[in-house]
């Protein structure tokens, strides 16, 4: 049997956080009129919505199987937004917002089904890390030229630690840091610019960071950020919380893709000078799929920290069946 190839060749293709600064050229994100946000109809912008789909996969350029109405209709759907498939404002202040680079699952084959409860997505073939030895014991090191100016090394360190803990509190999966950045499983690094990847960065904001599917380990920040770990001492308008930012990264390195439950760390959204860094039931229940749960894991204790979402409601519902 033969199997297609993902279009897009997803395996290697890298990650990044997108701040939209073309559109809008603010001069601070922060002195923004909220209401900017939220345009009225006559002022929605049809190419700059259509750039968007672009850029995240949603419309090709080669393809005019999809239409525009399909096509936002997808971004809806992935955004967790109501399904309209018209540019309505809900719709065009998503589009706005900063978010991560990487396209949204937008191939039919590897999207679940409509109607499903499942919000979390893999990477087409669902890779993730293997070891023989059981629980999964993998490494993590930083480049020791390429930290950022901004930090020192301990503070790197600590989010790192805390990010790391987060993920292997629910999956049998240990994370343990070594000098060794060579043959570390894990290579984390701030690089400037065009550094041999394929993939420069680009300076201060638009693209934050990329990461690479199970099992490259590369995860790489955009030096040119002001990263922050407290926006106290950190006032830069532009900042962006490193803690954040790992979370999100190390879901990728673990082989998740975007989620459309707005509260996940997966989801593809992030302000600047805001912080996520707590997993959402989506996250769990999606890395765990993966890799199984860590046996110190309690799942309804997770549930009942978290209040509103439905699929927080029906997960309870299925795990007293
Ligand atoms: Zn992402
Ligand atoms: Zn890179």
């Amino acid at each position: 049997m033969h199997h297609h190839h993902h279009p897009c060749n997803l395996k290697h293709i890298t990650f990044f956080f997108l701040i939209y600064l073309s559109l809008h050229i603010p001069q601070t994100i922060e002195a923004r009129n909220p209401s900017q946000f939220k345009p009225s109809r006559h002022n929605v912008n049809i190419p700059e919505i259509k750039r968007h789909l672009h850029r995240f996969g949603y419309l090709q350029h080669n393809n005019n199987n999809v239409s525009f109405e399909q096509a936002l209709s997808r971004y809806q759907k992935n955004l967790g937004l109501p399904i309209t498939g018209k540019p309505d404002s809900d719709t065009l202040s998503h589009i706005r917002l900063p978010r991560c680079g990487f396209p949204d699952d937008v191939d039919p084959k590897t999207t679940a089904p409509f109607h499903t409860k499942q919000k979390y997505v893999y990477f087409p073939g669902s890779p993730r890390w293997t070891r023989d030895v059981i629980p999964l014991q993998l490494t993590y090191a930083f480049s020791q030229q390429n930290l950022t100016p901004f930090l020192t090394k301990p503070q790197i360190q600590r989010v790192f630690r805390r990010a790391f803990a987060k993920w292997a509190s629910v999956i049998p999966v240990t994370f343990t840091e070594t000098e060794d950045y060579e043959t570390s499983d894990i290579k984390i690094g701030f690089f400037a610019g065009d550094h041999g990847d394929g993939e420069p960065f680009d300076g201060v904001l638009g693209v934050l960071a990329h990461t690479f599917s199970p099992e490259n380990g590369r995860l790489h920040l955009d030096k040119a950020e002001t990263w922050a770990v407290d926006f106290h001492e950190q006032k830069s308008t532009v900042a962006v919380d490193l803690e954040s930012v790992a979370v999100h990264e190390i879901g990728h390195v673990l082989g998740l893709g975007h989620s459309s439950v707005k509260e996940a760390a997966m989801y593809p959204t992030l302000k600047p000078r805001s912080k996520k860094v707590e997993l959402n039931v989506d996250d769990v229940v999606g890395v765990q799929s993966l890799y199984g749960t860590n046996p110190n894991f309690n799942l309804s204790g997770l549930l009942a920290s978290e209040t509103s979402t439905n699929l927080a409601d029906d997960m309870l519902v299925r795990s007293e069946d």
